[in-house]
Parts: C-alpha cells; sequence; structure tokens
C-alpha cells in the first residue's frame, strides 16, 4: 500500500525513472506541463518540503524543471541545496579520474560525459555494445579509484564516478534535517542502483519509500512506470495534503 502524503510529510523524489520517462540521452527527458504543475502544488502544500534526489548536477534539475526551484540535492549527494537556496557542494574528483572518463569518450563512439565536477558520469544508452568495455576499463583502473577514494557505479546504461562515503542517502540524512524537512515523515520515491543508499537509511529516519518498476527492499509500493508515479502525484495534489 502506498503510504499516505499528510501536510506533514516530506517528501523526497528521484526524477529520471521514476518523475521522467528515460530518454535515448539526458538532456532529451521532457517534463510534462501536468507533472509541474503537481510538483508545484505540492510544495506549497507541503511548506516547502519537497526536495529532488538526483544523478544530475542541480544546474541541470533546474533547467529541467524551471521555473521551479525546490529544495534538491545533485549529483548523488555532491551538491545540497536547502529551502533557502544555500547550497553545499563537495570537492570536484581528481584529474587523474577525470582524465580515464575524458579518455573513454573520447574513444569509443556513442558514450556521453557528463561531468558533474564532484561526479562523473558515462552514458552508454547509444552504445550499448560498449559497457564490457567500460567494465573492464573499470577494473583496469580500480587500484587507482581505490587510492584516490572514488567509488564506480553502474546505473541504468550509464558508469559513475564519485567520491566514497558521498550518496543519496548520506545527503537525504543531511537535508532531512534542515527547515523545513526536519520533524516531518519522510517519503522517498526512487528507481536505480543509486536509490538504495536513501532506502538503507530510511528506517534510521523513521521515513518510508516506493519505488519504480521493481521492488526495492523497503519499498512499501511499487510502481510500474513514472506515468503511474506522475498519476499518483496528481491525484495527491488535487486532494490536497493537509
Ligand atoms: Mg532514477
Amino acid at each position: 500500500m502506498m503510504p499516505p502524503v499528510s501536510g506533514n510529510t516530506a517528501l523526497f523524489l528521484d526524477i529520471d525513472g521514476t518523475l521522467l520517462d528515460l530518454a535515448r540521452t539526458p538532456d532529451r527527458v521532457k517534463v510534462p506541463r501536468d507533472l509541474l504543475r503537481s510538483l508545484e502544488r505540492l510544495s506549497q502544500q507541503l511548506s516547502g518540503a519537497l526536495a529532488f534526489v538526483s544523478g544530475r548536477s542541480l544546474a541541470s534539475i533546474d533547467h529541467l524543471f524551471a521555473p521551479f526551484r525546490p529544495a534538491a540535492i545533485g549529483a548523488h549527494g555532491g551538491e545540497i541545496r536547502g529551502l533557502d537556496g544555500a547550497i553545499a557542494r563537495i570537492q570536484p574528483l581528481p584529474d587523474s579520474v577525470r582524465d580515464i572518463f575524458v579518455g573513454l569518450a573520447a574513444n569509443i563512439p556513442g558514450l556521453l560525459l557528463e561531468d558533474k565536477k564532484c561526479a562523473l558520469a558515462l552514458h552508454y544508452r547509444l552504445a550499448p555494445e560498449a559497457q564490457p568495455v567500460l567494465a573492464t576499463a573499470m577494473e583496469k583502473h580500480a587500484r587507482l579509484f581505490e587510492a584516490e577514494k572514488v567509488q564506480i557505479l553502474e546505473g541504468k546504461a550509464v558508469i559513475e564516478a564519485r567520491p566514497i562515503g558521498v550518496d543519496k542517502g548520506t545527503a537525504v540524512a543531511a537535508l532531512a534535517k534542515q527547515k523545513p524537512f526536519a520533524g516531518r515523515a519522510i517519503l522517498f520515491g526512487g528507481d536505480d542502483t543509486t536509490d538504495l543508499d536513501v532506502f538503507r537509511i530510511l528506517p534510521r529516519l523513521g521515513g518510508r519509500g516506493f519505488s519504480v518498476g521493481k521492488h526495492f527492499a523497503g519499498a512499501e509500493h511499487v510502481f510500474e512506470s513514472p506515468r503511474a508515479v506522475r498519476a499518483w502525484l496528481s491525484r495527491t495534489a488535487e486532494a490536497g495534503a493537509s
């Protein structure tokens, strides 16, 4: 059963694959007008306690959802923006790691490199055959990554590098301490491996969660698709959280 949304809920929402259908490249996703409306209404009903939790950079999130600009976690926790607009950013990844990713993107056709400074993402949706090559390259450089305290993560047609110890879970825990999130009942939704870091800490935060497409441990509800999530958000905004 989907946990209810009340006036005391704090909503934390992943974007790609949860709110938005995945596209061939990250910049081709579409934000339906209805979704934007639902999010804006819900944010108002929750006194601003609605935050995005994404692998995208804050700049990319804001570009997608303009003019809506809620609190947000970008780059898998590398960037945290409170409702007051103040941004906390971690250090950029070292050049040694960046060079490897830049080299791969330059040498394998169809790869798309997204440089989020504090995280790097290689998208291979346009070149699925590159996956084994990338996996081998990641193994080859495993020592360097370890020495630089960088972890490699595999998502849906994407390989990411980010600092060890920084993830969506630690970021949600940090943002949940800030106004207007503090003291509220957390409800999180996500669809991909990096969202598991949030599911892992939800019990400690007294939060609840839903997943999209497949069941994650701790998820109380599974939506079939982002479209189903959008329909739920629309109904919820319509009902008015109080
Ligand atoms: Mg996602």
